[in-house]
């Protein structure tokens, strides 16, 4: 033993000391928070529009939310897929209502980026011996093996596999031309309705209709990753509502939870009659804890009006911040992008000074807004005032 390690007195970690660098860090210390308010060490009070990468949807302490997942930690804190629980059933059933749409089956699981995976088996599955997906330019699907494949600029910046699991055709978005190359060798199309680190960006209902056609003509699985775009961000249940276009699959997390980790797929029946024994798996997906929680985010959207909000004070959001050095807007609902004059890195920066938390994006010129679905006019006209502030 190396007795001058051992005799080393212990020093005060540094925030991240022990943990992979792979994170650039905000200046932030963050001991709390209540409601859309950060609370910093030093006594700071900083009004969240970010939302933990659009995941905060009650914001922070919420009652019931904080409730349901204690009482649920002290009945059952888990038990896996083997074993039948209500509450998994309730959760699912209850996800389905909320949803609207034409599903009758999901698949829990724990992170945006697996339940992707886990749509594209599924679609591998329906459409045996196609070999190809088509996605979007500036789309983000995760960082896994298959969701990485289909997530623009992982190859070359940081794919790091030596081979991706099939091939896959890039096409720009919103041309109506380039779906062309949805072809009867496509398994699948994936689709973020609104783009979430491409920028905020709507894709429209036009758009996506267009896409849902030329899926039917060539037998292509329509899924789409609404990982950040659903769970009512855009004042909808999901975007396929707000868009008025049903796909095959949906993939949510991130607001799903609040900050419990977990995701779901979403099934037509069409799917879910090809799902056999053993196709897909998990050992925390559908956990008790999970499901308690999406049970009460659901619960917290439906009673307190929440989508009602995230139209209303999405709107106020587009109507009051054309401010300062904001030249244009994209996104939907709470999912908004704020095109900038200057790089949009600056304004990030400038905004934190004046103790407002927002997004940057994959998009240089835009701040992208993601904030809880709480959020009152009131805390709009913060964001707006700092934008005056700022100036062009
Ligand atoms: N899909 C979309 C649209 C996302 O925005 C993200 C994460 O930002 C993912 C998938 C990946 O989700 P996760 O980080 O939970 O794997």
């Amino acid at each position: 033993m190396n007795a001058s390690v051992t005799a080393q007195p212990a020093a005060t970690p540094a925030p991240t000391d022990f943990l992979a660098p792979v994170f650039a860090q905000y200046p932030l210390d963050i001991v709390s928070g209540e409601g859309p308010w950060l609370k910093t060490r030093d006594g700071r009070r900083i009004l969240d529009l970010y939302g933990g990468h659009a995941v905060a949807a009650l914001g922070y302490g919420h009652p019931a939310y904080t409730r349901a997942l204690s009482e649920q930690a002290q009945a059952l804190n888990f038990q896996s897929n083997a074993v039948p629980l209500d509450v998994r059933t309730r959760a699912a059933q209850r996800l389905i209502r909320f949803s609207g749409l034409d599903f009758n089956s999901v698949f829990f699981v724990n992170s945006g980026a697996e339940a992707n995976e886990n749509a594209l088996k599924m679609a591998f599955n329906v459409n045996p011996g196609r070999t190809e997906v088509v996605a979007l330019e500036h789309s983000f699907h995760g960082r896994t093996a298959a969701a990485a494949t289909i997530t623009w600029g992982a190859a070359g910046k940081w794919y790091s596999l030596p081979r991706t699991p099939f091939d896959v055709k890039f096409i720009p978005r919103r041309d109506l031309a380039a779906l062309a190359q949805i072809t009867d060798k496509t398994a699948a199309v994936v689709v973020e309705p609104v783009q979430g680190v491409g920028g905020a960006f709507d894709l429209g209902a036009e758009y996506l209709a267009a896409v849902r056609r030329r899926c039917n003509e060539t037998g292509a699985v329509l899924i789409f990753d609404e990982v950040q775009c659903g769970m009512g961000r855009t004042g909808e249940a999901f975007s396929a509502k707000l868009y008025g276009v049903q796909p095959d699959m949906i993939t949510t997390a991130k607001a799903l939870g609040n900050g419990f980790p977990c995701s779901a797929l979403l099934m037509t029946p069409r799917i879910a009659k090809a799902v056999k024994l053993d196709a897909m798996g998990t050992t925390f997906g559908g956990g008790p804890m999970a499901c308690a929680v999406i049970e009460a985010v659901i619960d917290a959207i439906e009673k307190e009006d929440l989508l009602a909000r995230v139209r209303r004070v999405g709107e106020y959001i587009r109507q009051q911040c054309m401010v300062g050095p904001v030249k244009g807007y994209q996104g939907a609902g709470f999912l908004a992008g704020l095109i900038m004059k200057r790089p949009a890195k600056e304004i990030h920066k400038a905004l934190l000074e004046r103790n407002i938390l927002t997004g940057t994006s994959g998009d240089p010129a835009v701040i992208r807004l993601l904030p809880p679905f709480i959020l009152e006019e009131s805390h709009v006209d913060l964001l707006r005032a700092a934008l005056l502030d700022i100036g062009g």
